[in-house]
């Protein structure tokens, strides 16, 4: 079970700051009960603004993560997938409300980078790089340019192809050419 996501919750502190992923105006909440809907949960005018909190904690959640990447975060505009999404987050401890979330904004700045890279965890077992993989397969897919990788008797075919091919090549190369350094192993 994932720690709560603590930067959502409220505390007893007060200021203004800059999301540190998309730079948003931040209010942490001086006052329970104030309407201020960033960074709740913050100890100090430092972090994540909620669109990016959502985002950070949805990167962090397998295979949501791998979905999402495919999509670049598309998939989060369906309302049916947003509540999917909510209602994972609220059982691993967010906080916020629902309705504060802007999930076109978490769209349209999907591909920011965080301030901590993605780390494989018990529960993630993929790496920012398999993101990006992900994310790559999913716009070829799109575009409908895919391709499966190779099979390992496919890769093996491909490389005995170019080993015969460049062996026709330097036998030609030792027949035109007689010099004694052509000549090696022959
Ligand atoms: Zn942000």
């Amino acid at each position: 079970m994932a720690k709560p996501q603590k930067q959502l919750m409220f505390a007893a502190v007060g200021g203004e700051c800059a999301c540190g992923r998309c730079g948003a105006p931040c209010k942490v909440n001086p006052v329970p009960g104030s309407k201020a809907k960033w960074l709740k949960a913050a100890d100090k005018p430092k972090g994540l603004c909620i669109n990016c909190a959502v985002h950070d904690h949805v990167r962090r959640l397998y295979p949501t993560n791998l979905i999402l990447a495919q999509s670049a975060g598309r998939t989060l505009l369906d309302p049916g997938a947003q509540r999917l999404f909510w209602d994972l987050a609220v059982m691993h401890g967010v906080d916020a409300k629902f309705e504060d979330v802007d999930w076109g904004a978490i769209v349209a700045k999907w591909d920011l980078p965080f301030p901590s890279k993605l780390r494989r965890s018990a529960q993630n077992p993929v790496t920012e790089e398999e993101l990006a993989m992900a994310r790559l397969e999913g716009e070829q897919r799109r575009a409908g340019t895919y391709k499966e990788p190779m099979t390992e008797e496919e890769y093996q075919a491909q490389r005995q192809a170019a080993i015969d091919e460049f062996l026709g090549v330097m036998h030609k190369e030792s027949h035109a050419d007689p010099s004694p350094d052509h000549r090696d192993g022959g």
